[in-house]
C-alpha cells in the first residue's frame, strides 16, 4: 500500500497570536428583537483572544455593572460555542453628563478606556457627546490623561460630505483636542483618510495611536459605489467610508512603517434587510475574511516577518496588549496554511441576520485555530 503524501494543507507557513482588538460590536444582549448578538459573538471569539466591546446602541448598559455582565455574558456565549478562551472588556461612551468624577470612578472600577463619538456620527451616536467644549471645561480629557485612561475617537464630523468627514473632524476638533491634552492616550479609530493618518504623523506622539480596519487595507469608495453614485456592494458601506485608492496606499504603508498603528476589525454586523435595502446600514463583518485578508497583504509585501519581528502580531495583538495593558492568555494561535477560504453567506449556520463582507466569495490561503503547542510554536 502506498503512503500518503503529506497534507500540503496542514503546513502552516507562518502562526500568529490569536488577535487583541480593542474596536468591536456585538451588538445589544438583551434587545428581544435583534439576535445578533448570539450570532457574532462565536464569529468574533474565533478570531479573537480578547475584544473591546463598543456600546453604541439603544438603551447602552449605564452602570459598570451591567457593562461587566453584558462582557460576561459574552464570554459564556463565546465559551459554549468553543472559544472558552476568549475575553471581552467594555468601552463606555462618553455623553454630555459626564464629568471628572465620572471618569475617576470609572478608572477605580478598571475601566481601560472610553469611546468618544459626536452626536449623530453613525449608528447609535445619538448616545454620544453633542458638545464637546463642555467635556473639556469640565476636565474630563484631563481627568483622563490622570488615570491613563486611554480615549478611542470616532473621527468624523456629522452631516458631512462620506469623502471629507474624518478630515473634517479632524482639522475641526480632534486636533486641538489632542494638542490641548499633552498626557491624553488616545486612539484615532479606523483612520481611512491618508490626510488625517498624516496629520496623526506630524503630532508624532508617543501617547497618539491610530487604528486602520482590515476592510479600510482592502477597499476603496469605487468598490461600494459607481460613478452615478449607485451602491455596487452594501455590505462593504462602512463609517467611514473607505476612500481613495491614493489613501488606501498610504494607509498599507502606514502599516507597513509606523509603530504607532494598530489593526482592529471594528467588526459591525448588519441584518440582511438592513444592508439589502434603499440606505444600507454602515458597518461591515469582516471575520472571517478580515485576519487572513491583513496576512495575505502582508505576504504579498514579504513583511509577514518585518525588521525581526512578525508584524501581523505586532499589528493585530502585541501593540493593543500593551496600550490597553493586556495579557493575552496565549492558549490558541492562528495558522497561516496554503489552502482556499469560501467567505460564507451568513456569519453562522442556522441564522440569517448576518450577512458576512464578502459572502459567497473564495480567498486564497487559510488561517486556523488551533491549541497552542510548545513543540510547533514559539512561546510568547
Ligand atoms: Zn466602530
Amino acid at each position: 500500500m502506498s503512503q500518503q503524501p503529506p497534507d500540503a494543507e496542514g503546513v502552516p507557513t507562518a502562526v500568529f497570536h490569536m488577535p487583541v482588538d480593542p474596536h468591536v460590536h456585538l451588538r445589544p444582549d438583551n434587545d428581544p428583537k435583534d439576535h445578533r448578538f448570539e450570532a457574532v459573538v462565536p464569529v468574533v471569539a474565533s478570531y479573537c483572544q480578547i475584544a473591546g466591546a463598543m456600546f453604541n446602541f439603544e438603551n447602552p448598559p449605564a452602570s459598570q455593572a451591567r457593562r461587566a455582565r453584558y462582557c460576561i455574558d459574552a464570554q459564556e456565549l463565546a465559551a459554549q460555542a468553543g472559544y472558552p478562551d476568549f475575553r471581552v472588556f467594555g468601552v463606555p461612551l462618553l455623553n454630555d453628563n459626564y464629568r471628572r468624577d465620572d471618569i475617576a470612578r470609572l478608572a477605580d472600577e478598571g475601566v481601560k478606556s472610553v469611546k468618544l463619538m459626536i452626536c449623530g456620527t453613525t449608528t447609535g451616536s445619538s448616545h454620544g457627546v453633542s458638545d464637546l467644549r463642555t467635556l473639556k471645561q469640565r476636565g474630563v480629557f484631563r481627568e483622563a490623561s490622570k488615570h491613563g485612561m486611554i480615549v478611542q475617537v470616532h473621527c468624523e464630523e456629522p452631516g458631512a460630505h462620506p469623502l471629507e468627514a474624518e478630515y473634517e473632524a479632524w482639522n475641526k476638533w480632534l486636533k486641538q483636542l489632542i494638542i490641548g491634552n499633552p498626557d491624553l492616550t488616545a486612539i484615532v479609530e479606523h483612520v481611512s483618510d491618508h490626510r488625517t493618518m498624516e496629520g496623526i504623523e506630524e503630532i508624532g506622539r508617543n501617547n497618539v495611536f491610530a487604528s486602520i480596519t482590515y476592510h479600510h487595507l482592502v477597499l476603496t469608495y469605487s468598490m461600494i459605489y459607481n460613478a452615478d453614485s449607485e451602491v455596487i456592494d452594501p455590505n462593504s458601506i462602512t463609517k467611514p467610508i473607505a476612500k481613495s485608492s491614493e489613501s488606501q496606499g498610504y494607509l498599507i504603508h502606514t502599516i507597513l512603517t509606523n509603530p504607532q498603528v494598530i489593526v482592529v476589525s471594528d467588526f459591525a454586523p448588519h441584518k440582511i434587510e438592513d444592508k439589502q435595502c434603499v440606505n444600507p446600514a454602515s458597518g461591515c463583518a469582516n471575520f472571517p475574511a478580515g485576519p487572513l485578508l491583513l496576512a495575505n497583504l502582508l505576504a504579498s509585501y514579504d513583511a509577514i516577518n518585518y525588521g525581526g519581528k512578525n508584524l501581523f502580531n505586532e499589528l493585530t495583538s502585541r501593540r493593543a496588549a500593551t496600550i490597553f495593558g493586556n495579557k493575552p492568555e496565549d492558549r490558541y494561535r492562528l495558522e497561516y496554511r496554503p489552502g482556499q477560504t469560501l467567505i460564507p453567506e451568513t456569519a453562522s449556520s442556522g441564522t440569517t441576520v448576518v450577512p458576512l463582507w464578502l459572502g459567497k466569495q473564495t480567498i486564497p490561503n487559510r488561517l486556523v485555530r488551533v491549541p497552542y503547542d510548545p513543540k510547533r510554536h514559539e512561546p510568547v
